[in-house]
């Protein structure tokens, strides 16, 4: 059973230059990635780096979407295009969400497009079954709301940064939470990680994000998981291959929406 990490943006231009070492890395650690997109552009590029380096390999979930702080409407008509065009080589739909931290000073992004955008992402999730990856910083409430309306198996909240009673809430609805790096320095993550159903979580680099505090600022790579399962089995006090491999079961079934 391989690691797994559950969000990185490996389409994201810092990548490039060290593309190789990440191939490598993914490979030779036995990592499984979810590559998640951000635009149309990043996409198409997470679709091309799958099909040029991995294969049919399974290391590689290929996560497609637009982020709210990329929000257009322009975009829709293309972006549906493209999954049409990829759908079978497509897992999931993210990183997709809302959040009002783009709006402000920004007349071309507004909350109505973010939701808008939002939606329509969901319904290709829907009517497609797709696992979907989610971006909801302020925004957990309208989410879940949301959410409510569609019938999507696979859910998992990015990132988890809210409440101890929104975390069982979410739990409670069979969605995941994914937490990344910061497990290893924030004490109310540490806390919200305790809460966590054990069967719905998931861990997270978030690359390219750079982690000052326990990382000195080195290029995050997948290989970060590594510690972030350890840290997760001295938390939880359990072994570290048994937390290895509850995550990887934890991916497979969110994957096959199980
Ligand atoms: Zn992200």
């Amino acid at each position: 059973m391989s690691f797994v990490d559950s969000h990185i943006h490996l389409s994201d231009n810092i990548y490039d230059e060290y593309l190789k070492l990440m191939i490598d890395i993914i490979h030779n650690l036995n990592i499984q990635v979810y590559s998640v997109s951000v635009d149309l552009e990043s996409s198409v590029k997470n679709t091309i780096l799958k099909k040029k380096y991995f294969g049919n390999s399974e290391l590689f979930k290929t996560f497609i979407g637009i982020h709210p702080e990329y929000a257009s409407l322009q975009m829709l008509e293309s972006f549906n295009d493209f999954f049409l065009l990829n759908k079978k080589t497509i897992n999931g739909i993210g990183e997709i969400g809302l959040d009002p931290t783009y709006t402000h000073n920004n007349r071309s992004n507004t909350f109505d497009i973010q939701k808008t955008v939002f939606n329509h992402m969901l319904d290709i999730a829907e009517k497609n079954d797709k696992p979907i990856s989610i971006h909801s910083r302020r925004s957990l409430k309208e989410i879940l709301e949301i959410l409510a309306s569609y019938r999507i198996k696979s859910v998992v909240f990015h990132w988890y940064d809210g409440s101890k009673s929104l975390l069982h809430k979410i739990n409670e609805m069979g969605y995941y939470v994914s937490f990344g790096p910061y497990l290893l320095y924030s004490e109310d993550k540490k806390i919200l990680l305790s809460e966590s159903d054990l069967s719905l979580l998931l861990l997270e680099t978030d690359g390219p994000v750079y982690y000052k505090r326990c990382f000195e600022y080195v290029m995050t790579s997948p290989a970060f998981i590594i510690s972030i399962v350890n840290f997760v089995s001295i938390m939880l006090k359990k072994n570290f291959n048994e937390i290895k491999d509850i995550i990887y079961r934890n991916s497979h079934n969110f994957l096959n929406n199980r």
